[in-house]
């Protein structure tokens, strides 16, 4: 990607210092973990809901406890009991509560999966950048993520927020005395790693994933000249080497 400039091609990002990288399902598998906590959760809910009304049943307390509980497998757990409270009244068996507190257990206890080329991106990216991981969730298992995927060196900050929204990465950046010219986000949700972020002026890399959480969507993203579009992380440390 290549910009005309005054002086000629200008680099895309060619004064980026700083580069923000985010975990779920831009370095590790995860949403693809909470869909197969939903299927499991329709198995034990089955009774008293099918599968269209349970999501909707779901939606509507995370839209209550996303603001109080946040992100992250703990807070589904929680949701998840108060949705099987729902539907069961005081009828809930306790089985089920104690299959949805496995369920959650269970989340925590995954194995971290890579993406495919992550690892090798993120070593280059760090030979030529400094690298902050910037995540949102919960605190306890964002950290486990990190150290199991073994890219924990590369970064040299860590950085997990309740709301990855323009305030945070404000705060970010301020915390770390970099100017917003020189920090760029690389990450697979609109939402959280490219919107703020080219609001706040700083540059974005977009990397899809496949699964990605209705939440974290953006129907039609604008093109805008701090956004680069990619397919893959592999190609991110190419992209900014210019
Ligand atoms: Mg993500």
């Amino acid at each position: 990607v290549v910009a005309v400039g005054e002086d000629g091609p200008v680099s895309f990002a060619s004064g980026v210092s700083v580069v923000g990288v985010d975990g779920d399902d831009t370095l590790w598998r995860c949403e693809d973990h909470f869909v197969d906590a939903f299927h499991t959760l329709a198995g034990l809910l089955s009774e008293v809901a099918d599968p269209d009304r349970l999501e909707a049943v779901l939606r509507r307390h995370e839209d209550d406890n996303l603001p109080i509980f946040g992100y992250g497998v703990k807070a589904f757990t929680l949701t998840a009991l108060g949705v099987a409270h729902e539907l069961y009244g005081d009828a809930l068996p306790a089985k089920v509560s104690r299959e949805i507190l496995a369920l959650g257990r269970s989340m925590l206890a995954t194995p971290v999966e890579l993406l495919p080329g992550a690892a090798d991106a993120v070593a280059a990216l760090a030979t030529s950048h400094r690298l902050v991981l910037v995540t949102k969730g919960d605190l306890v298992d964002q950290r486990r993520k990190l150290f199991a995927s073994g890219l924990a060196r590369h970064f040299v900050h860590v950085e997990i927020v309740a709301e990855k929204d323009e305030t945070a990465y404000a705060e970010l950046l301020r915390m770390l005395d970099v100017d917003r010219s020189e920090f760029l986000m690389v990450g697979n949700s609109e939402v959280s790693d490219i919107v703020p972020v080219l609001a706040l002026g700083s540059w974005a890399v977009h990397v899809p994933y496949p699964t990605t959480w209705i939440r974290e969507r953006v129907e039609h993203l604008a093109d805008h000249d701090r956004l680069a579009r990619l397919t893959a992380l592999t190609e991110v440390p190419d992209l900014l080497r210019g």
